[in-house]
């Protein structure tokens, strides 16, 4: 394993934000792991984890040392008739192991295609979309304890799954590397069709009896007519979380404002679409320089040209700001920040 010291990380975040590490390494093997914690504890620096930067904003350099997660390996632990385990290792990419479960006549994943990022960094905010929640299909993740080399294996409850939440953003953030996950996967296809837009995309494709392959490929059409390519438009996804309102606050909204969407939890709570809100707002389509939020999705911030992350966030506190002042909800940041 090699360490390049002052790198920049302009090519590791999605958001394409000009910003330097103070040691960057790419781990291909677990030996790598434990040489790059050993190196950040002599050097008395943190270390940090990353896979793609699909879900980070780097305000200003990083005085750690930035681990690239790039162990690949697929292992079936038990072939059953109803369902298969998998061993996945944290650097294989996301997309790729959705199709490759698709391929194999392993459901469960298919509403989770095209999202960016690694299998290592999934269970970070619980990965989810068109209704579907990674903890769903989650045994195990296995992780490497920064401070002392051991290993830790969390059930699916020890990890505390939320809505984009789980115990790597709290009690263990900072404190581990995700080094792989156990999927246990259905061989009998299981669909979530619930999302409108999903069930509508399936409609306009006139599809009557809908395959786990045919919602794949809605999936894909869905996502690539929406949200921009980071390649092309450097973005960061969903720049704030849903708000989760009670069920109080939640009406005297809709009293006042009768469009609003509201989603019922069951916990009682109400969700509301962070995008109507912003919309609403009238910052969809929005552009100051090299900064904007998408045309065709308000919950996207897009770095169009060479901006620093802290004005990137300065814009998102505007952005947020209009919306408390309109609807008393406080819009929280879903990417992790770093360097705030
Ligand atoms: P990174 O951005 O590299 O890291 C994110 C955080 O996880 C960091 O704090 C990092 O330290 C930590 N981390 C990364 N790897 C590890 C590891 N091995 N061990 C411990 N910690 C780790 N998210 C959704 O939930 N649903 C969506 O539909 C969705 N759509 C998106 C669409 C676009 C266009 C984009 C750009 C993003 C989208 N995201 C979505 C957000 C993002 O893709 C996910 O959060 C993804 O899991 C991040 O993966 P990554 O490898 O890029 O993580
Ligand atoms: P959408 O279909 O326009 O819906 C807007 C919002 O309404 C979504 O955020 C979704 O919440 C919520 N919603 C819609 N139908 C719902 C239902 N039946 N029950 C509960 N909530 C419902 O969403 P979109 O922006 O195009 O995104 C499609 C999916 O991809 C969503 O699940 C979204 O979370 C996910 N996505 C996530 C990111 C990210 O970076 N985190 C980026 C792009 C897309 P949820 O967000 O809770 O699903």
């Amino acid at each position: 394993m090699s360490i390049t010291e002052f790198a920049s990380l302009q090519h590791y975040n999605t958001l394409a934000l000009e910003a330097r590490a103070r040691a960057l390494a790419q781990v291909c093997q677990s030996a790598d792991l434990a040489a790059a914690c050993a190196w950040a504890r002599r050097e008395g620096l943190p270390l940090v984890p990353l896979g793609q930067g699909s879900n980070i904003v780097l305000a200003q350099d990083l005085d750690a040392l930035v681990v690239l997660m790039a162990t690949r390996g697929v292992d079936i632990l038990s072939d059953g008739s109803d369902e298969v385990l998998l061993r996945v290792a944290a650097g294989e990419n996301w997309h790729e192991l959705v199709q490759w479960a698709l391929v194999k006549g392993l459901y469960g994943l298919e509403n989770l295609a095209l999202i960016p990022g690694t299998v290592g960094a999934a269970p970070v905010q619980n990965i989810g979309a068109y209704g579907v929640e990674l903890a769903s299909m989650i045994e195990a993740v296995h992780a490497h304890v920064i401070d002392d080399d051991t290993r830790l294996v969390l059930s699916r409850d020890d990890c505390a799954f939320g809505y984009r939440d789980s115990v790597f953003k709290h009690g263990l953030r900072d404190r581990v590397v995700i080094t792989a996950v156990d999927l246990r996967l259905s061989r009998r296809p299981r669909l979530q069709l619930d999302y409108p837009a999903l069930a509508q995309g399936l409609r306009s494709a006139r599809v009557v009896s809908p395959t786990p392959i045919d919602v794949f490929n809605a999936v894909i059409r869905l996502r690539r007519s929406r949200l921009p390519d980071p390649a092309v438009q450097p973005n960061a996804g969903s720049f704030f979380l849903n708000p989760l309102v009670s069920m109080e606050q939640a009406e005297a909204l809709a009293a006042r404002f009768p469009a609003l969407p509201m989603y019922a939890q069951t916990d009682g709570g109400i969700k509301l679409a962070a995008g109507w809100l912003i919309d609403f707002c009238g910052w969809k389509g929005y552009r100051n320089n090299n900064l904007g939020i998408h045309p065709q999705h308000a919950l996207v911030l897009v770095n169009y040209g060479n901006d620093s992350g802290r004005q990137l966030l300065q814009l998102a506190e505007t952005v947020a700001q209009s919306v408390a002042d309109t609807f008393g909800v406080q819009l929280v940041i879903e990417p992790r920040v770093y360097g705030e």
